[in-house]
C-alpha cells in the first residue's frame, strides 16, 4: 500500500475502507475482509454506529496496532470544545483503541457557528498525543480560510465529497496550496450512474480494469486519499487493485470531462 505524507510528518494509505450504512456487525466482517486483502486504513465516524464492530474486527485481526491506520469523526451534535472533548471519549472506547490516527469535525455546520471552538478542542488532543493527526470533512474555502485564520494548527486533511462527476478543483488548490491532503468521500460516486458511463468501462478495457478500478485510479493520479465502500467481499478486492496500471494522460482529462458540479450529498454550506 502506498502511504501520503500528511502536513504533520505522519504517513497515511493512499487507499483506504469505507463503513458508512454498514451496520455494526456486518461492519465488522467487512473490516475482516478487507484486512484480509491489504487494506489497513478504515474510516468511520461517530454517526456510522459501527465503531464497535471496526473494532472488534481490529482486534480480531491480529494486526499490530502501528500498521493500521483508523479515522473516525464528531458528529454535529457534538461540536463544542466540551463536547468534542467528550466525542473523542466515546468514540476511542467504542472502538477499543486508545488513540485514533485521524479525527475529524464531520461537517462545519456554519449555522451552529462553533467549529472553531470545535477545532481547539482536536488542537488539544493532538497536543496531548491521543490522535496522531486531526483534520475536517466537508470544509468549504470559506470555512477553511477561517479556522486558518482563527487557530494554530493547520488540518492534514479535508475530506469532502469528490468523484469524476464533482471534480472540486477550487478546493483541490486551496488544499494544495497550504499543504492540506484532499480525501475523497464517496469516491465511486456511490456506485448510482457514475460507474455506467461508457467511457469508463471503455478506457478500462484498454487496461484490463474495471470503470470503479479506473475512477479510483483517476483519483490517485490527482493526489487524492480515496476511501471506497463496499461490502461485497469480490469488491473488496477489486478496489484495492488499483496500484498496478497508470491512466494515460488522454484517459485522465476523458474523466477530467466528466465534470458536472453533480452533488450527491447535502450542501456543506448549509448542512447541519
Ligand atoms: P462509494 O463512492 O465508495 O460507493 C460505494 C457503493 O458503490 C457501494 O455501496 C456499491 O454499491 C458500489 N460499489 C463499490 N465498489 C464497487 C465496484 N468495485 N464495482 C461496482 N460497484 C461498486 O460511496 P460511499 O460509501 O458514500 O463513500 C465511501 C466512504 O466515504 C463511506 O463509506 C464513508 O466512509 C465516507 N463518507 C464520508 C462522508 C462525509 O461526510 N465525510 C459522506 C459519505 C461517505
Amino acid at each position: 500500500m502506498e502511504d501520503i505524507d500528511l502536513n504533520n510528518g505522519v504517513p497515511m494509505p493512499r487507499l483506504g475502507f469505507g463503513v458508512w450504512q454498514v451496520a455494526d456487525d456486518e461492519a465488522e466482517k467487512a473490516v475482516t475482509t478487507a484486512l484480509e486483502c491489504g487494506y489497513r486504513s478504515i474510516d468511520t465516524a461517530r454517526l456510522y454506529q459501527n465503531e464497535e464492530g471496526v473494532g472488534r474486527a481490529l482486534r480480531a485481526s491480529g494486526i499490530p496496532r502501528e500498521e493500521l491506520f483508523v479515522t473516525t469523526k464528531l458528529w454535529n451534535d457534538q461540536q463544542g470544545y466540551d463536547e468534542a472533548l467528550r466525542a473523542f471519549d466515546g468514540s476511542t472506547r467504542r472502538l477499543g483503541l486508545e488513540t485514533v490516527d485521524l479525527f475529524l469535525i464531520h461537517w462545519p455546520s456554519p449555522k451552529q457557528n462553533r467549529y472553531v471552538e470545535t477545532w481547539r478542542a482536536l488542537e488539544k488532543l493532538y497536543a496531548d498525543g491521543r490522535v496522531r493527526a486531526i483534520g475536517v470533512s466537508n470544509f468549504t474555502v470559506d470555512t477553511m480560510e477561517r479556522l486558518l485564520a482563527e487557530t494554530g494548527v493547520v488540518p492534514a486533511l479535508n475530506q469532502i465529497e469528490l468523484h469524476p462527476q464533482l471534480a472540486q478543483r477550487e478546493l483541490r488548490e486551496f488544499h494544495a496550496r497550504h499543504g492540506i491532503a484532499t480525501e475523497a468521500w464517496s469516491p465511486l460516486g456511490q456506485g448510482r450512474g457514475l460507474l455506467d458511463l461508457p467511457v469508463l468501462a471503455e478506457i478500462g478495457g484498454r487496461y484490463g480494469k474495471t470503470a470503479a478500478q479506473v475512477v479510483l485510479r483517476w483519483h490517485l493520479q490527482l493526489g487524492n486519499v480515496v476511501i471506497p465502500k463496499s461490502v461485497t467481499p469480490s469488491r473488496i478486492r477489486e478496489n484495492i487493485e488499483v496500484f498496478d496500471f497508470e491512466l494515460s494522460a488522454e484517459d485522465m482529462a476523458a474523466i477530467d470531462a466528466l465534470d458536472a458540479g453533480r452533488r450527491l450529498g447535502p450542501d456543506p454550506a448549509t448542512f447541519g
